[in-house]
């Protein structure tokens, strides 16, 4: 975290590929404007590596440059979130347990990477679990993909001793992350599964169904990641980290099969809000940020962001 007495005026900015259609900036401008503090919040679109190796580089460099040229926060997202790993002096837990970042700041000298999805997931996921909580002791999710989104997912419902079956196209990439997960002796325990209707047929008494794959965003927005072949399972809540479209295609199957359901929205939400929290030190609140969506009110708990 910077020091805020030391800052006068606060340089935050989001390294990606394509960033045009990003919310980050709309978020990190409300939280500066919640904190009282002046400051910017640039995009800094970076092409794909080897391309963008060096502008990457000055980027995060510029972290620990002299106060008068120094930026204070990064967030970086895809397809850079592990490009930057070589880079820093310091992961934090998280970040390491998930290998890949999303907040880059200085301590110091010392550039620490962090990674604000997995608490930002849990935050809004548990609003959504009040609505409809787990009928067991020793829950089960269902998560499906095995790249850096369902690595921060899976973390975070492990933490939480949940049991998670991951369910991903290619099986090489679930065992790995599994193997991953597991060795990390966290409370729960991870299982990788095929992302095919015969597996899944069999995990129909999970409690919560987490697409962390990129599909049914937009514009291919009939595409399900869940098999039509299957009801989804019927005690189960259902999450997707997709929030473009604000209904997706599993989201509207979730409706029709009357399962308490929500989109990623509030875990972007609250992800910025933590970001801003580790550059700053100050918290934003959370209606701040949904009016600068265009959302006057927090969507209700298990109900539509
Ligand atoms: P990623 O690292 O590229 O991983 C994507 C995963 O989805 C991979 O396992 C990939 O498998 C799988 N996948 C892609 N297309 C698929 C398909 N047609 N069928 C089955 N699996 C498929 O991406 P990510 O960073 O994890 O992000 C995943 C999604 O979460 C994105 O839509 C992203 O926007 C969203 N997200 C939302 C938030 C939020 O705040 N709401 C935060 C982070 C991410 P292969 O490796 O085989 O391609």
């Amino acid at each position: 975290m910077n020091t805020a007495e030391a800052v006068s005026y606060w340089r935050l900015g989001l390294i990606g590929g394509q960033l045009g259609h990003s919310l980050s900036p709309r978020l990190q401008r409300a939280a500066l404007k919640d904190a009282g503090l002046q400051g910017e919040y640039r995009l800094y679109a970076v092409p794909p590596l080897p391309e963008g190796e060096a502008q990457l580089r000055a980027l995060i460099e510029g972290l620990r440059a002299p106060q008068a040229l120094r930026l204070h926060g990064l967030n970086v997202t895809i397809p850079h979130k592990q490009n930057v790993l070589p880079y820093l002096d310091e992961l934090t837990p998280t970040a390491r347990a998930v290998g890949a970042v999303n907040t880059l700041y200085a301590c110091g000298s010392r550039l620490i990477g962090d990674n604000t999805d997995a608490e930002g997931f849990w935050l809004d996921f548990e609003r959504l679990l009040a609505a409809a909580p787990p009928q067991k002791s020793t829950p089960t999710a269902l998560v499906l993909g095995g790249g850096g989104a369902a690595r921060a997912v899976a973390y975070t419902l492990l933490q939480q001793d949940w049991r998670v079956a991951l369910a991903t196209r290619r099986p090489e990439q679930g065992r790995r992350v599994a193997r991953d997960l597991n060795t990390l002796r966290l409370p729960g325990r991870i299982t990788a599964i095929p992302l095919e209707a015969e597996s899944l047929a069999g995990w129909q008494a999970v409690c919560a169904v987490i697409n962390a794959t990129p599909v049914g965003m937009s514009p291919h927005t009939e595409d399900c990641p869940y098999p039509a072949e299957i009801p989804l399972p019927p005690q189960s809540v259902v999450y997707d980290l997709v929030y473009n479209p604000a209904e997706t295609a599993l989201l509207r199957r979730a409706r029709q099969q009357g399962l308490p359901a929500a989109n990623g929205l509030g875990m972007l939400v609250e992800q910025a809000r933590l970001a801003f929290a580790r550059w700053t030190g100050f918290t934003p609140s959370p209606e701040r940020l949904w009016e600068a969506l265009g959302r006057a009110h927090i969507p209700p708990p298990g109900g539509q962001a």
